[in-house]
């Protein structure tokens, strides 16, 4: 087992096996088995398309076991790290089943991640390599994984999707190894890296085995009602859960289905791959689903045979959610409440209208146990708002290397605080009503304040720094950076932008508002008051947008998420 990993204790273990959720086959297993099934009966259908090519059932294996075979001969073995920040590319699939037969454990890394943000990955998982494509969206990522490798002499390869100087391309070996599935390994051991959004302070990792990620993937599967015929669009990034495992390109490749990938999450770009491929299934966000409504309606068409637009990551608004039943009468909303942590929640397909609107839906386990309680940890009166608590099969018993996270974030018996406030509907859904987290969610992406606010202090014009949620009326939230300035110091956004990039942060995480004063509002033990600052930061936009309404301009609504990263 991966040193330092917290697995589900042995009972709950052997409980989800007797239970039918959890199957002693890891994911190379698990995947190899499918793939050869779906091969065998429609040996013409694709497996995963995306800008430049497809790739069958049997050729996703043939590629995925020849990439097996070379990180082997590069010296990568079981329980290695590797981190993976490709975009919706074939490769990335192809290197995942191939780290999963081998046992390498992906860091699963966003490509719009920086410098700062990779050097920390790289101290806590202590990686071996680092998949890129070599340049995206005009950012150089071979030249940054040298300079990471130059740093971190541990991090000796360089996986790259296309040749390029420094790198190995991962996908132009001859050799084919063994069949997918044949070197085994330990069900319950790792098998992923993700990313949390972090609660409090930086981001933590989440390590997630092979029988708890299948187990999501196929109940999400079941839930998402995936089949041969379905075909899903991929635009979130997918290291991302959601589009990986909720049920994702995972939950795709055991159930067979099409996995369509875009790295554009514009709604033109995503309504012609819609009709080009003939797309029946799309996870996204609110603000995704958003522009999707923007289109104008001679572009609609081309979600004729879409059939289940799943939206989560960041609450759906009711009026959202009706208007997209009003528009595509044929489109069925599902909703989703996850957490790369590993609980997942979704409205049912062959529930009612009111409940997919208004709800965030109720876990895909019976497994999953839920509890709803108060700050000191009693649970609350039905349908009452609480913290909502997770334990069960999917979700971890502890992040990775990081003790006094794990103190705070899990309870004695196992369950996880999610730091979201929720109550219950008497169906058993859950309503998201607000978060106790220092978070900020812009359009699905989370944020951790304190990151951000650790960057910011150290402008040397700063004294005090403060990072709240504003209100955004497309993303949901926006960063909005409150400070204190030195005595003498002068800051425009402008200026913390430009620090903020030279320090390497990922650009979406920019505050994207700046709010100087004079004094920090802070409480009688001198923590700051952020609910003060964002209740004083809604004011000042409210004021604003009433000034302004008349000469504003019209909100955009055709734009491409990924590229604002
Ligand atoms: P991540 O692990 O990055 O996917 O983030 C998980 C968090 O996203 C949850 O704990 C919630 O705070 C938030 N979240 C996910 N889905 C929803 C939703 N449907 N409504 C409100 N918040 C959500």
């Amino acid at each position: 087992m991966l040193e330092d990993y917290i697995p589900i204790p042995t009972a709950d273990a052997e409980r989800y096996l007797r239970a039918g959720c959890w199957r002693r086959q890891t994911l190379a297993q698990a995947i190899g088995d499918a793939a050869r099934r779906h091969a065998a009966e429609r040996p013409d259908a694709i497996a995963i398309r995306d800008a430049r090519r497809a790739i069958s059932f049997a050729a996703l294996l043939e590629e995925s076991s020849r990439i097996a075979a070379t990180l082997e001969r590069r010296g990568i073995k079981r329980g290695d790290r590797i981190i993976v920040q490709l975009p919706n590319r074939v490769e990335f699939a192809t290197l995942l089943v191939a780290c999963a037969e081998i046992g390498a454990i992906p860091v699963m890394a966003l490509p719009a991640l920086r410098q700062a943000e990779l050097e920390y990955l790289i101290t806590l998982a202590k990686p071996v390599a680092i998949a890129v494509a070599p340049t995206y969206r005009g950012f150089d990522h071979v030249a940054l994984a040298r300079e990471l490798r130059r740093r971190a002499p541990e991090l000796r390869i360089i996986l790259t999707t296309e040749p390029a100087e420094g790198g190995i391309d991962f996908g132009s070996v001859a050799e084919p190894g063994p069949p997918i599935g044949s070197r085994g390994g330990d069900p319950f051991d790792v098998s992923i890296l993700l990313l949390s959004g972090g609660t409090t302070g930086l981001p933590k990792l989440i390590p997630r085995s092979h029988a708890d990620y299948l187990c999501s993937a196929e109940a999400c599967a079941a839930v998402c009602g995936f089949n041969p015929a379905t075909r899903l669009l991929l635009a979130l990034p997918v290291e991302h859960h959601f589009p990986l495992g909720a049920p994702g390109l995972v939950g795709a490749l055991l159930s067979g289905a099409a996995t369509i990938f875009s790295e554009s999450t514009n709604a033109s770009d995503l309504m012609r791959v819609a009709d080009a491929e003939q797309i029946t299934h799309l996870p996204c966000v609110p603000a995704i689903a958003l522009s999707i409504l923007g289109l104008a309606e001679r572009d609609r068409h081309g979600f004729a045979t879409l059939r289940v637009i799943s939206v989560g990551g960041q609450r759906l608004q009711e009026p959202t959610a009706r208007a997209l039943r009003r528009v595509f009468p044929h489109l069925q909303v599902q909703q989703v409440l996850g957490m790369s942590e590993g609980l997942i929640c979704y409205t049912r397909l062959d529930e009612s209208d009111d409940v997919a609107c208004t709800t965030q839906g109720r876990p895909v386990s019976p497994d999953d146990e839920i509890r709803v309680v108060r700050a000191d940890g009693t649970e609350v009166a039905a349908g009452e708002t609480g913290e909502l608590w997770c334990r069960g099969p999917s979700t971890i018993r502890g992040y990775y290397r990081a003790a006094d996270a794990n103190r705070a974030a899990f309870t004695a018996d196992g369950f996880y605080r999610t730091g979201d406030l929720v109550r219950q509907t008497p169906s058993g859904n859950l309503i998201v009503e607000g978060r106790i987290k220092d978070q900020i969610n812009r359009g699905g992406e989370k944020i951790s304040a304190e990151e951000i606010e650790s960057h910011i202090i150290a402008h040397p014009a700063v004294s005090a720094a403060a990072v709240v949620a504003m209100p955004d009326p497309r993303l949901g939230e926006k960063v909005c950076a409150f400070v204190k300035l030195a005595p003498g110091g002068s800051l425009s956004l402008e200026e913390l932008s430009v620090h903020l990039a030279q320090r390497g942060l990922a650009r979406f995480k920019f505050p994207e508002r700046l709010e100087v004063i004079d004094v920090m509002p802070l409480t009688n033990v001198g923590k700051i008051k952020k609910a003060e600052l964002k209740r004083t930061i809604e004011i000042r936009l409210a004021a604003e947008h009433t000034k302004g309404a008349a000469s504003a301009p019209a909100p955009r609504a055709n734009v491409d998420l990924a590229e604002e990263n």
